[in-house]
């Protein structure tokens, strides 16, 4: 009985204690919960070298598109907002990878037609002008697509699906030389024929790591002041937009209704984060207004 009674006081003492480091941090503790990534990634191949790839293709495709003059120049309006929008996201990363403290973030604006966004391993960005114009992107919807690339990036999907395919595929050879494979440039994606900048094929993700790349996404935006609902008006309008012309963002990116629903049921989570960023009261919020679709 006594023996008992030392156990529980000490079982209580030691939940005490790690209970008590996290307390000053409690505020920033809301929002969506940090998950452990994948297991996969270890397979998929070494981070370094996945890193190293992505900045080999990344300036390959930054090169292709130079040729063809479209990599909008530093004082693109466009681009300046890409890179003022960045600025506010990134010092967010780290809460869901600590590495991105150390990555070398890179913006870069193609001017295509394409409606499309990615951001590679290690924090390479890149978004077509298509994607803004077509769609008319708010600022808070540009931090929803952004902080959905950036979170496939943070949280190793590329590195975890090549690790599942390793797995599945009799051919497959572990290593960097799979992501090379993902990154290629496709010429199939393009939706505006052979005058498009040359696509990077961008990688099909499961609808896990969709559903996670969402949750991350507007978790970054809210601490960064941009309203997360935009993300819901975003899968609006491209799924609105689709309709008549069919994107390339949703060849890789399927939308619909569970997609939204997902980020509906979160919402409670990430509203509160958003208004403590922007010294709101979060029972009263605002609506959240988008901007119509342009008249095509
Ligand atoms: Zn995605």
């Amino acid at each position: 009985m006594k023996k008992l009674k030392f156990n529980s006081a000490a079982l209580a003492l030691a939940c005490a204690m790690s209970v008590l480091p996290a307390l000053p941090a409690l505020a920033q503790n809301d929002g969506i919960p940090v998950e452990k990534m994948s297991r996969m990634r270890s397979i998929g191949g070494d981070a370094d070298q996945v890193n190293q790839q992505s900045k080999l293709q990344y300036d390959q495709m930054l090169k292709q598109a130079h040729d063809k003059d479209q990599v909008a120049t530093d004082s693109n309006p466009q681009l300046i907002r890409l890179r003022a929008i960045a600025d506010r996201l990134i010092p967010f990363t780290k809460r869901w990878n600590p590495d991105a403290a150390n990555w070398k973030w890179e913006v870069n604006l193609l001017n295509s037609p394409t409606v499309n966004a990615f951001c590679m391993p290690g924090g390479r960005i890149a978004f077509y002008s298509g994607i803004l114009t077509k769609l008319n992107l708010t600022d808070d919807e540009v931090a929803a697509v952004m902080g959905h690339e950036i979170a496939h990036a943070l949280r190793e999907h590329a590195r975890a699906q090549a690790g599942k395919n390793a797995v599945t595929s009799t051919v497959a050879r572990v290593g960097g030389s799979l992501i090379a494979g993902y990154f290629g440039l496709d010429p199939r994606l393009g939706d505006a024929g052979g005058s498009a900048v040359a696509q990077v094929s961008a990688l099909k993700f499961s609808r896990s790591d969709e559903s996670e790349a969402d949750l991350v996404g507007l978790d970054l935006a809210a601490r960064a002041g941009y309203d997360p609902r935009a993300g819901v008006a975003l899968w609006q309008k491209m799924a609105a937009i689709n309709k008549s012309q069919p994107i390339s963002f949703l060849s890789t990116h399927p939308t619909g209704s569970d997609r939204i629903r997902n980020m509906n049921d979160h919402m409670n989570l990430v509203l509160p984060v958003y208004a403590r960023a922007k010294g709101l009261d979060a029972n009263k919020l605002p609506p959240y207004r988008s901007l119509a679709l342009p008249k095509s």
